[in-house]
């Protein structure tokens, strides 16, 4: 059975004082309102690591995330995190690939290949971040562009190594506009990802993959967007920051 997952994304956003009050409140809640079968993922910037993942100490299953990393082991790369650090706060999971971070901090597929080769040498789960622009939409080639996005930067590892990636697809016309995919524009894509990672890897590992979805998630429509046979949870931006929000979204699995 596919992991299910709720993973909040909470980008440039909480000093730390709001963060480590944000994640209390979120412990809390999910000690005494979800069950085990979804793992939820707290995303937070690298200064509020270590604390976050001091108050998670015990939580079952919620883990903790970065949002990058650099793809150099270590040395002189001024103002990075590495892998390593990232390991020794306790992080599992690491974001990449953001549409963010493709677009401000001019992050390729090619550079991703070695984000995402550093991540697992160093026992990390990357959440690969893919998704369309509208205009790549609007000309009908978005299922080419994003399967393409997977080719380029996930298509070399072997099938050991492709079983600890999760897949978060993040059409960029959603991203923090309020604009939500349809839960068939969503499903839709998931299996034509899932078919593309059956190509390459079999059809046993492309059915174990988890594959997400973000773009503008609210527990309003997270139930059904969630639904979709391909759609295995959320990565979760916005609504991620307030920790009512976003437990009713990891909810709406149950
Ligand atoms: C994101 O940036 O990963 C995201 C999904 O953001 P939002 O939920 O705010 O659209």
């Amino acid at each position: 059975m596919r992991k299910k997952i709720v993973a909040g994304n909470w980008k440039m956003n909480n000093d730390l004082q709001e963060g480590l009050q944000l994640t209390s409140e979120i412990v809390h809640m999910v000690k005494d309102e979800v069950n085990d079968e979804v793992t939820v993922i707290l995303a937070t910037p690298f200064v509020h690591l270590s604390g976050v993942s001091r108050l998670l100490d015990g939580a079952t299953n919620i883990f903790l995330g970065a949002q990058n990393c650099n793809e150099h082991v270590s040395g002189a790369y001024t103002g990075e995190v590495s892998a390593a650090m990232l390991k020794s706060v306790q992080a599992e999971y690491v974001i990449l690939g953001h549409s963010e971070r493709r677009e401000y901090f001019n992050e390729t597929n090619e550079l991703l290949t070695k984000k995402v080769n550093t991540a697992l040498a160093h026992g990390l789960k990357p959440i690969f971040c893919c998704g369309e622009s509208l205009e790549i939409r609007e000309n009908d080639t978005h299922f080419d562009f994003v399967c393409q996005q997977l080719t380029e930067s996930l298509f070399h590892l072997n099938e050991e190594e492709i079983t600890g990636i999760v897949i978060a697809y993040e059409p960029i016309w959603a991203i923090g506009t309020g604009k939500t995919a349809t839960a068939g524009q969503a499903q839709e894509m998931h299996e034509v990802l899932r078919n593309h990672l059956a190509g390459k890897f079999g059809r046993e590992i492309a059915e174990g993959l988890s594959i997400l979805y973000g773009g503008s998630a609210k527990p309003a429509n997270a139930g059904e967007l969630f639904a979709g046979k391909d759609v295995d949870g959320g990565l979760i931006g916005g609504a991620s920051l307030k920790s009512r929000d976003f437990v009713d979204i990891v909810k709406s699995f149950q």
